[in-house]
């Protein structure tokens, strides 16, 4: 395997010698637990941990390493290696962290194309791509909508559900697929290319871990466990979560990927409703919320109906979620202050009466 397998580039390479990284070697992060990392070199694969002084150099988690990373290592010991350095990302996509407010966790980096699944069954609906996009438009990834279940419906009604998804998303490439008959599986993965990083967005249920076995030929799963003994003789397991598939072309899945949701994508509203930030432009006012005002574009659009208004009412009620989850952010973190301040008085209080 080389590292241009892995998804290496020139850019890569040029920062590391422009960071005086030359002396390290480097490797690409495929699972981490616990700040315990699984790196894959060109040739091997380390338990790594990162250096004191990159942990003390860390602002905030997100500057930790994540799956997807690529990272400047030195071996110690046999499949030992310390991470040195993480390289600047090409892409980030990440979550609200669990119980703690406006905190972001990491849950992937570099990641060039979204596979964005959904089963065309009765719970297929256009306003969920539109969330999904957002997330990918965010976390500056490319976006390809996967229509998959196709052997559930008959032709014409795959045929008006492709109409309606070009229609309303038409920036986007679309492939039908069907896990259960094949179709369409082939044209997928000659799509895929060779060095590119992948990951599939889509709710539980779509098919998302079916069309991952289809494209690693099924040999993922038997594969995806590795441990490895550390020192002490405890026992470490770990899933990789970063592989290569058949066909060329990387993918990476893990358990956080499956949780990303809206709310995590503030910003990226505008690039998903492209009709609306174009009309935007042509708002009386700049700050315009296209709700209420006059003088609006995206209204004025919408009532000579050349702006889809489903299209507009997923937008605005996104938008509302947005704002929602904004302000519920802020006021968890006012308190959060407030309770700091509190404890701070408290102690204050204590070292004053000598207690
Ligand atoms: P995930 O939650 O997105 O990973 O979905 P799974 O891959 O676990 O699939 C959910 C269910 O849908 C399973 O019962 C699969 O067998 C089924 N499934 C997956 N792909 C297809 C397909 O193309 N057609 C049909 N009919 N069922 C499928
Ligand atoms: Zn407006």
């Amino acid at each position: 395997m080389t590292l241009e397998d892995l998804g290496y580039r020139a850019e890569m390479e040029t920062f590391r010698r422009d960071s005086d990284l030359g002396s390290f070697g480097v490797g690409r992060v495929i699972s981490e637990h616990k700040e315990r990392y699984i790196v894959r070199s060109a040739k091997d694969e380390y338990e790594a941990e990162i250096v004191g002084s990159l942990r003390f150099s860390a602002h905030e988690r997100s500057d930790f390493p994540a799956v997807g990373d690529w990272v400047a290592i030195s071996e110690y010991d046999d499949g030992k290696a310390l991470i040195h350095a993480v390289f600047p990302r090409k892409s980030l996509i990440e979550r609200q962290a669990v119980g703690k407010y406006g905190e972001k966790q990491v849950i992937a980096t570099n990641i060039d194309y979204a596979l964005i699944v959904q089963a065309v069954d009765r719970d297929f609906n256009i306003n969920r791509i539109e969330r999904y996009l957002t997330i990918c438009y965010v976390s500056d990834i490319n976006p390809v909508i996967i229509l998959n279940k196709i052997d559930l419906i008959d032709e014409s009604a795959l045929a008006e559900i492709m109409h309606a998804v070009r229609k309303r998303i038409p920036q986007v490439p679309v492939v039908a697929v069907s896990n259960a008959s094949g179709s369409g599986i082939e044209t997928l993965a000659s799509g895929l290319e060779k060095g590119k990083t992948y990951c599939m967005l889509g709710s539980s249920g779509v098919g998302k871990s079916t069309l991952i076995n289809n494209l690693s030929g099924n040999r993922l799963m038997e594969t995806g466990q590795i441990s490895a003994s550390t020192q002490k003789g405890r026992h470490i397991t770990s899933h990789r979560e970063l592989f290569l598939l058949d066909q060329g072309g990387i993918l990476i899945d893990n358990p956080g990927m499956r949780e990303v949701g809206i709310t995590d994508s503030a910003g990226g509203l505008d690039r998903t409703f492209g009709a609306i930030l174009e009309l935007s432009g042509q708002c009386r006012y700049t700050d315009c919320t296209h709700m209420t005002e006059a003088g609006c574009a995206v209204i004025e659009a919408l009532d000579r109906g050349e702006l889809d208004p489903l299209a507009y009412e997923n937008y605005v009620k996104m938008e509302r979620e947005k704002e929602h989850f904004e302000a519920t952010v802020a006021e968890r973190r006012k308190k959060d202050r407030d309770f700091g301040k509190m404890v701070k008085n408290f102690k204050k209080g204590r070292n004053h009466n000598n207690y």
